[in-house]
């Protein structure tokens, strides 16, 4: 016989967990279900860290990243210790009108001033004074000083024991290969076995199309694979590097789209041989996909690792080599924001993340675990909504 859960959450990421953990003690039973483990490396919620910020260019997403913030901090008393490294973010580089999918600096700053969220100007000379970075005459910055890393990995693993802790099941190695609606919904797993649950929340991240399709949904979402990489730097520097983004303009077309960040260094277990984290924030066509295959053979195109080192050594100071590179996947929407939404009476879904949601990972449980107990959400979660008309073929 099928075993009953009030609610089926399938997919054990950020999504899937922050909902899960927001709704452990509101329901008896919870099955929480991955087809790897828990924040596997191809899905994407992999790795140490992640950033968080209040500055965006949307007052929108800024206003939902200073609701979560708050959830963090209660999260973080529960916990018993911290799940985020507030060290502050620079935005610098070139403002050209133009919204990237991180934003603009001059649109954050007009957000930050409206919302009275602290933040510093400088000028191309004071970042270089201030960090290692080499800027260019015309540069500009923003630094907010209250932003920083989430510890994604510790935060998955906070949620995972807790949801556990209060009595729900969290299966890895179990592939849902579909999910029926109806009265109860029903989930059949790929060797053979069925559950039942009065709810489900689908959380497939890159997988998410996959689903949408089955329930009818017709949308634009493409996966896009994004490099990061390692570099070891000089010892004298190694304390120095901030938290940032680097904006430049570039031709459409042109194989460098300009948008950079990094981490500092941040003690762990890479940067005791001295690593710095830094990555690209676009994907070149050869990248982006739309339907997803994880495959561990993919190929980094070679050309976007030379653009990487070109960026990296003409404008980090103290960088010495590349030593590791990665690719992660992520789920890009046309106009870079989320779908949180309910698909029928019993289904409800977080998909299209955008590169952007393991900050708002809070806000997102708590709005899902809302949406599937017929609460009124947290705030207005209609921008999210899948049927908006940015996402229709
Ligand atoms: C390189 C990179 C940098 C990023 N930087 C930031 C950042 O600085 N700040 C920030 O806030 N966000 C950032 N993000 C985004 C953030 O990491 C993601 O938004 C978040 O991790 C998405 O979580 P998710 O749960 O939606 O998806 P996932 O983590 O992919 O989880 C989906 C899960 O569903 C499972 N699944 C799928 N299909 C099935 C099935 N049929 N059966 C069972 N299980 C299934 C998968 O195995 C997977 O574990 C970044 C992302 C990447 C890739």
């Amino acid at each position: 016989m099928e075993k009953y859960y009030d609610v089926i959450v399938v997919g054990g990421g950020m999504a899937g967990l922050s909902s899960a953990y927001a709704l452990r003690n509101s329901v008896d039973s919870i099955l929480v279900c991955d087809q790897y483990g828990v924040g596997n490396t191809f899905g994407s919620s992999s790795g140490r860290t992640r950033m968080f910020r209040e500055m965006y260019s949307s007052a929108y997403y800024s206003q939902a990243a200073k609701f979560s913030n708050v959830l963090w901090k209660s999260q973080e008393r529960l916990c018993g210790k911290r799940l985020r490294v507030p060290h502050g973010l620079l935005f610098y580089g070139e403002d050209w009108g133009e919204e990237t999918i991180e934003g603009s600096i001059c649109a954050a700053k007009e957000v930050m001033q409206k919302h009275l969220i602290p933040f510093e100007s400088l000028t191309a000379k004071e970042i270089s004074a201030r960090w290692p970075l080499r800027t260019e005459p015309r540069w500009q910055g923003l630094f907010e000083p209250a932003a920083g890393a989430v510890l994604a990995s510790e935060a998955l693993k906070f949620w995972s024991d807790e949801i556990v802790r209060c009595g729900h099941e969290i299966r890895t190695e179990t592939k849902v290969i579909s999910v029926c609606d109806g009265a109860d919904v029903k989930v059949t797993f790929e060797n053979g076995l069925k559950a039942l649950s009065k709810r489900c929340i689908l959380a497939a991240g890159p997988w998410s199309k996959y689903f949408l399709k089955a329930l009818g949904y017709k949308v634009h979402l493409q996966v896009w694979q994004m490099l990061w990489a390692y570099y070891s730097v000089e010892t004298n520097q190694l304390e120095r590097y901030p938290q940032w983004f680097c904006f430049q303009e570039k031709l459409k077309g042109d194989p460098d789209q300009g948008l950079y960040y990094g981490f500092p260094y941040m003690g762990d277990r890479k940067s005791d041989r001295g690593l710095i984290k830094i990555g690209i924030d676009w994907a070149p066509e050869k990248l982006k996909m739309s339907d997803y295959y994880p495959s561990k053979n993919i190929k980094i195109p070679r050309k976007l690792l030379q653009t990487l080192d070109n960026f990296v050594f003409a404008y980090i100071e103290g960088v010495k080599a590349r030593v590791e590179t990665h690719l992660c996947p992520y789920t890009m929407s046309p106009d870079a924001g989320f779908v949180l939404d309910r698909l029928s009476n019993n289904i409800c879904i977080f998909s299209h993340d955008s590169g952007q949601a393991f900050k708002f990972a809070p806000v997102i449980g708590e709005n899902l675990k809302r949406l599937v107990l017929d609460e009124p959400t947290l705030f207005d979660v209609s921008p999210w909504s899948v049927s908006r008309s940015s996402l229709s073929l």
